[in-house]
């Protein structure tokens, strides 16, 4: 047996009497989908710097150069579709009443998957909201708009730039999302899966999961920061390792 086979056993036991399971998930869960990571090895970071693009003060500074990346994005992400891993984690959130599936990506995604109530901790890339005071106030709103004819696209209400409805870096996470997402931390089998482990608050979830008792594992092809704090580290893609820990629950592998 190999060693990861060993280490998928070891967590379908637990998997196998868990009440209570919580995911959490970054970019190398879409990176099989097609969509660049920001610190792994095909980063997109490695190429720009995040404060460039994904903050307020880079929108204050260049709105059009900001919409031009998430236009990008978005026309990037119409063209790709949910993987194995987006898959697995979706069913589970769906059959299992206990599960809580919490995302940092801002793709959609899991949604296209048909995840059952996902926790999105940075918003999403498919959301707007009007950048200014305005009368739709803070209020976002779905716009699929790929590509807009004009950037920055304009607020329908004010006539102002709208942006989008995600956490850039320097903002504040809403505040219910985190409090259910800590809530969840307080589980039998936690999981961080295609996620760097470094981007606080969310990195914070896995040591709480641990501090309250639970099992943690961590799936990533690469080590992170996590590594050394979980129980289990798969050494593996997200795909891969949910389906086999899939398969191994239906009792049909090998
Ligand atoms: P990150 O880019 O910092 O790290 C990605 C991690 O995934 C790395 O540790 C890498 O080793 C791992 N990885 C790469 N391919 C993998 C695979 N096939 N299977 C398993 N692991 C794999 O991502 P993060 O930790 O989510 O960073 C946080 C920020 O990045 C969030 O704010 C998020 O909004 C943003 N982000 C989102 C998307 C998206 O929505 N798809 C894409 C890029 C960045």
């Amino acid at each position: 047996m190999t060693d990861l086979a060993a280490k998928l056993d070891r967590v379908v036991e637990h998997l196998r009497t868990a009440k209570r399971i919580t995911a959490l998930t970054g970019a190398g869960v879409s990176a099989a989908s097609g969509i660049p990571t920001f610190r792994g090895t095909d980063g997109l970071w490695k190429k720009m710097k995040p404060d460039m693009l994904a903050s307020p003060e880079a929108f204050a500074h260049d709105p059009k150069l900001v919409w031009e990346w998430y236009d990008w994005r978005r026309r990037h992400v119409r063209d790709a579709a949910p993987n194995g891993a987006h898959d697995v984690l979706a069913r589970w959130s769906r059959e299992r009443p206990g599960f809580t599936l919490i995302t940092q990506n801002v793709d959609g995604l899991h949604e296209r998957a048909g995840a059952a109530r996902l926790l999105r901790l940075h918003g999403s890339i498919w959301h707007v909201r009007c950048a200014q005071p305005c009368p739709a106030g803070a209020v976002e709103w779905r716009d699929e708009t790929v590509p807009f004819p004009t950037l920055p696209p304009r607020c329908p209400h004010c006539g102002g730039f709208v942006r989008p409805a995600v956490v850039w870096f320097g903002e504040p996470l809403d505040p219910d999302v985190m409090t259910a997402a800590a809530a969840a931390a307080a589980c039998e089998v936690f999981f961080a899966i295609g996620t760097s482990a470094i981007v606080y608050p969310a990195a914070g979830l896995v040591q709480a999961a641990k501090r309250l008792g639970a099992f943690t594992v961590e799936i990533n092809t690469e080590a992170t920061p996590a590594s050394a704090l979980v129980d289990v580290s798969l050494r593996a893609s997200a795909g891969e390792a949910l389906e086999r820990l899939a398969l191994r629950i239906s009792g049909s592998h090998r």
